[in-house]
């Protein structure tokens, strides 16, 4: 579903990433892991253009999501990709359900009777069905997050990505944003995720890559990753973690 294919990127004369290959399969959960400034977000977000690269490709579903295109068609193709960051990056003017609509509403044409029908379910999925009147303002981190996820998912992206979802949250809110992606994950989402949260890479990922310096070093099922990984950096990168 997404194939990266001898992906470069520099930022100036700094390459941040180096002959990236790898593939996110349908269905498919990859946690990307590695130290800070390895290029993990740097890698994500080349997948829905918000980093352009310099060579390589990069195909979504078959598309070439680096191809020459109109602001129009990439506006529609980003929107087709859900994306989660570290800020909820909510309208804080607009309601929950307000949030969650608008794009359907405008992008995909959705009657807005539809649209909120669908709103109220993934409120619902995303545990937060009484907040739907309430203003971003007024909710928690987590519940925050958990609508940026919802309003996500209102513009049904055959794939998630995630970068840090929860490393913004305070301790107490981590569960429950990570209890809303596992949830997603059992219903078969396609995701990539950033994230340093271990626990949920060996219980939830089917596939685990390790970044360093703008490379992809490892890429291992967890089990194997984390009992024996391969390269010393992994090796290193796990060891200081516990
Ligand atoms: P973290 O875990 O801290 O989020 P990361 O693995 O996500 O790190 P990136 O944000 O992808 O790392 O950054 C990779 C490298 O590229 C870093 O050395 C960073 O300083 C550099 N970099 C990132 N964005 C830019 C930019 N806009 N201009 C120049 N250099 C950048
Ligand atoms: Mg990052």
């Amino acid at each position: 579903m997404i194939l990266f294919n001898d992906i470069n990127k520099w930022y100036g004369d700094y390459q941040a990433l180096t002959s990236v290959s790898a593939e996110v399969k349908k269905g498919e959960v990859v946690v990307v892991c590695g130290p800070s400034g390895s290029g993990k977000s740097t890698l994500i977000r080349t997948v829905n253009r918000l980093e352009e690269i310099q060579s390589g490709q990069l195909l979504f579903n078959g598309h070439d999501i680096h191809a020459p295109m109109s602001s129009v068609e990439l506006n529609r193709l980003r929107s087709r990709i859900g994306f989660v960051f570290q800020s909820f990056n909510l309208f804080p003017h607009l309601s929950v359900l307000d949030n969650i609509v608008l794009s359907p509403l405008r992008v995909l044409g959705v009657k807005r009777s539809d649209a909120k029908e669908r709103a109220m379910a993934l409120l619902e999925r995303v545990g937060l069905p009484h907040k739907a009147s309430a203003f971003p303002a007024q909710l928690s981190g987590g519940q925050q997050q958990r609508v940026a996820i919802a309003r996500a998912l209102a513009m049904e992206p055959p794939a998630m990505l995630f970068d840090e979802p929860t490393s913004a949250l305070d301790p107490e809110m981590v569960g429950e944003v990570l209890a809303v992606m596992r949830g997603l994950a059992n219903d078969g989402m396609t995701m990539m995720c950033v994230t340093h949260e271990m626990n949920f890479a060996r219980d939830v990922a089917d596939r685990v890559w390790f970044m360093d310096a703008g490379q992809i070093l490892e890429k291992a099922e967890p089990e194997t990753f984390f009992r024996s990984p391969q390269h010393p950096r992994t090796q290193r990168f796990l060891s200081d973690l516990r």
